[in-house]
């Protein structure tokens, strides 16, 4: 049975240990940018739920409603921060990789990714695939298993690890105006001249689903060359 939390409890989490991974340097890695189909900015899926909220929150920028209660719960939660993945037998070329993402997120973050085990009660999942292109599931969908796709051209760690950010919860959310909910910017470690990256729209911005895809996401963030 799949666990659905929402975002309060592990967000907790997530602003105490997410942070550090924002102290790295800005990394291009372009194929998440290239259009895969049937996503939102280009990799990222979303649930029938989270396009109706998506949608809410533009009705409620445009009535002058607070916005933020719209999209509260919009981003669903893994269990204390606990990712169980399964790499498909068509991801297996590129398993070194992953796991090397994998790493990355475990070590600037509390996030654990356990290889999944029934046994030891894992139930919800990511499952590595090789679909057209590279996208994620945002959040924990309930899906079993929840697919990730790293297509052709998308087997980089920075491009594994910004997907994998996708599937812990995470939009392209630097721009978000609930961003500081999440994550603390380190303004200090922004690189000069960067900092314009890390400003805030508000919802009617984000959802024209025009805004190109910024380099200097916190979802680019890595601590590789
Ligand atoms: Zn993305």
């Amino acid at each position: 049975m799949a666990e659905i939390h929402v975002i309060y409890p592990v967000c907790v989490l997530l602003a105490v240990c997410v942070h550090s991974a924002l102290a790295g340097v800005v990394h291009l890695e372009p194929p998440e940018e290239q259009e895969s189909p049937g996503t939102l900015e280009s990799d990222m899926k979303l649930t029938k739920e989270q396009r109706e909220a998506i949608e809410a929150d533009i009705s409620a920028q445009a009535s002058g409603v607070d916005a933020r209660k719209a999209h509260a719960d919009l981003a669903l939660r893994w269990t204390d921060g606990i990712v169980p993945y399964v790499i498909s037998a068509e991801s297996q070329g590129d398993s070194d990789k992953i796991k090397e993402a994998l790493a990355y997120w475990e070590s600037n973050t509390c996030i654990r990714f356990p290889e999944y085990d029934a046994n030891k009660g894992h139930t919800n999942r990511i499952n590595f695939i090789k679909d057209v292109g590279c996208w994620s599931w945002v959040g924990q969908t309930g899906r079993l298993p929840q697919d990730i796709s790293i297509g052709n051209g998308c087997a980089y760690r920075g491009t594994i690890a910004h997907e994998l950010g996708h599937a812990i919860g995470f939009w392209h959310e630097q721009s978000r105006e609930d961003r500081d909910n999440y994550v603390t910017i380190h303004w200090d470690n922004i690189q000069s001249g960067k900092s314009h990256n890390f400003n805030k729209y508000g919802p009617e911005t984000i959802n024209s689903y025009s805004v190109p895809y910024d380099i200097g996401s916190l979802m680019h963030y890595g601590a590789w060359v």
